[in-house]
């Protein structure tokens, strides 16, 4: 098969990346269906043939991926998101409103192929919604007059201004923001080597690797409180620790970027605008474990972002911060972003990497961890990109001064992305241990219209939710731990009082059902259950006892997963179910309490 010269390329380029070729195979398959259209069986032949692997090989895996497709999509793929933060606000009308002005459903493609329509999962716009991706392309704070705008621009060959850097998900600071790793943000072409070498840019680096032994790094982590920002807040320099220090294998550092969980939008930004800070995050967690190659493992929909980190590397290549020798030190560390194509369940280190070995992103049994028994079978460091982004600042101003920033044991700040029923929503860099209600009621500028707020999600749709009586506390991980909930990935979502908590309960199952990648039954099976339940039950359709059925199906899912994504799925229907039972009991009526009964008729 003969590929046009640009993907040839690019294939070329992956297959000299990586030490197995199977490596190559996710990004292969995205960037020719990015050049077709769709992955065809000619393609699939051709990277089977490229890789070694049969077709059969190919097929199996891509199917995981839902990103990857097998037919054709319009020239405009329009992706509308209906995921909590979206729903919340009004997500499911912009996907009417799609629906109706293009006269085409879930999956569909207009007769003259022009757009493709689907309904999506999380699209990482959680404090633009609602939003949308068209291709790669992100449009937020959408409304049917706006969405009116794009789709016509599109059907005339123009092409609307998408949500670009440093709009969208960046906004005024507000007064209580300490920032550290968002310091950069609003600099123009703050991503760029040479604004990022006149704001302290890779002065991190250079004290680490001409004035500190690994063991010194090791040792300022683990002083600074620097907790894993991903949601396990497992403490980075513990994590280092554990790496072997006498072993002939290579050892890897990645950065996981794939955030996807409903309410966590903090790595794009980030990434966006200051991917340089990544870089030098990784270079100095590689000379603390003495790795010398490292890749960023970026989520597909987030293509601006692996553009711009590929150009950050080939910058950090040219100026002596990555390749041999670099600054003089001695020290070799290669770097690569690689993307993902579309699977929650490689957000988990152990699925993330089977991902990067080129297969399905099925999570590993553990032990052995990573650190010892990680990628191609080599002690691995795997890190959440916000982590690995605050390690500059913690080598170059020192681990006391980045602990005393946040609370006891929670050293430092982080990015916490506000979203749903506030007036600014936004990302915002905040000290760990902020008070959650000052969060939304000041930062967050209060529930939107005067409402009352009902409940909070505090970091990410894994999370048990908070009645709006539980949230005056500290945001670090063992306060919200406390309070009966988790701090996860920053992700906050609030609730108006007008939400149906049926509803909200209702649409996080749906999403664990999607991800769910069904190896274990209690997951596979359990969420499947509860995702019909609570549907019946939202329809005005549930009986008494199923109540209680959806709390013991939901408890019988908790502990008994190989991965974290049966009890992510469980812990925020038992806190709904407890919390909001009266709800529950309001839909034996016949009807959702909260919704006029047209619209359940239509749905
Ligand atoms: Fe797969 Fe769910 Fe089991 Fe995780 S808990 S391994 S997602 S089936």
């Amino acid at each position: 098969m003969k590929l046009p010269e640009q993907l040839e390329a690019k294939f070329q380029t992956l297959l000299a990346r990586y030490p197995i070729k199977r490596s190559a195979l996710i990004p292969m398959l995205l960037f020719g269906q990015d050049v077709f259209g769709f992955v065809s069986d000619g393609l699939i032949e051709e990277i089977a043939t490229r890789l070694d692997l049969n077709t059969l090989q190919v097929t199996e895996t891509m199917e995981y991926y839902s990103m990857l497709r097998r037919k054709p999509a319009g020239k405009y793929h329009v992706q509308v998101c209906t995921n909590v933060s979206c729903m919340l606000r009004g997500g499911n009308k912009i996907l009417e409103h799609v629906e109706r002005k293009l006269e085409i459903g879930h999956k569909e493609v207009t007769k003259d192929g022009i757009f493709s329509l689907e309904e999506v999962e999380c699209i990482g716009a959680c404090t633009g919604a609602p939003a949308m991706q068209v291709n790669y392309d992100f449009y937020e704070n959408l409304t049917p007059e706006t969405l009116d705008q794009i789709i016509d621009g599109l059907d005339h060959g123009q092409k609307p201004t998408p949500v670009a850097r440093t709009s969208g998900s960046v906004h005024p600071r507000h007064a209580a923001e300490v920032p550290v790793i968002s310091r950069r943000f609003g600099i123009p072409n703050s991503h760029k080597i040479d604004v990022y070498l006149k704001n302290e840019g890779y002065q991190g680096l250079e004290k680490a690797l001409k004035q500190m032994t690994a063991e010194q790094i090791i040792d300022e982590a683990k002083k600074s409180g620097l907790r894993g920002r991903g949601g396990a807040g497992f403490p980075a320099g513990m994590k280092w620790s554990f790496v072997p220090k006498d072993i002939a294998k290579p050892k890897y550092v990645i950065a996981n970027a794939d955030e996807s969980e409903p309410g966590t939008c903090k790595d794009r930004p980030l990434l966006e605008m200051d991917p340089h800070q990544l870089i030098e995050g990784m270079v100095i967690a590689g000379k603390a474990v003495d790795s010398h190659q490292g890749y960023i493992y970026v989520r597909g929909e987030y293509r601006d972002v692996l553009d711009i980190l590929e150009a950050a590397i080939a910058e950090a290549y040219a100026h002596g911060y990555l390749g041999k020798n670099i600054l003089g030190s001695g020290f070799d560390f290669d770097l690569c972003a690689h993307t993902g194509a579309g699977a929650y369940e490689c957000g988990e280190e152990s699925a993330l990497m089977e991902s990067l070995e080129g297969k399905r992103g099925y999570p590993r049994i553990r032990p052995p961890f990573p650190a010892v028994v990680g990628l191609y079978g080599c002690p691995t460091v795997i890190n959440n990109a916000e982590t690995l982004s605050s390690v500059p600042s913690v080598i170059l101003h020192g681990a006391e001064w980045y602990a005393g920033l946040g609370s006891p044991k929670n050293g430092g700040t982080r990015l916490f992305a506000i979203s749903g029923h506030v007036n600014r929503p936004g990302i915002y860099e905040l000290p760990m241990g902020f008070n959650l209600k000052r969060m939304i009621e000041d930062v967050a500028g209060g529930v939107l219209g005067g409402k009352k707020l009902k409940a909070v999600i505090p970091g990410g749709s894994s999370c048990p939710v908070l009645t709006a009586d539980e949230i005056d506390i500290a945001m670090d991980f063992d306060s919200v731990a406390k309070a009966g909930s988790m701090l996860g990935s920053g992700g906050t979502v609030a609730i108006d009082e007008d939400t149906c908590m049926v509803d909200l309960a209702r649409r996080i199952m749906h999403f664990y059902a999607h991800e769910s990648c069904g190896w274990c039954i209690p997951c596979r099976e359990g969420t499947s259950w509860l995702k019909k339940m609570l549907d019946r039950f939202h329809e005005g359709m549930g009986r008494p006892e199923d109540i209680d059925m959806v709390d013991q199906l939901a408890k019988n899912m908790l502990g008994k997963t190989f991965c974290p994504l049966g009890d992510a799925a469980a812990l925020p229907t038992i806190s709904i179910v407890k919390k909001w039972r009266n709800e529950f009991e309001l839909h034996l009526n016949g009807k959702c309490p909260f919704k006029p009964a047209e619209v359940l008729a239509a749905r």
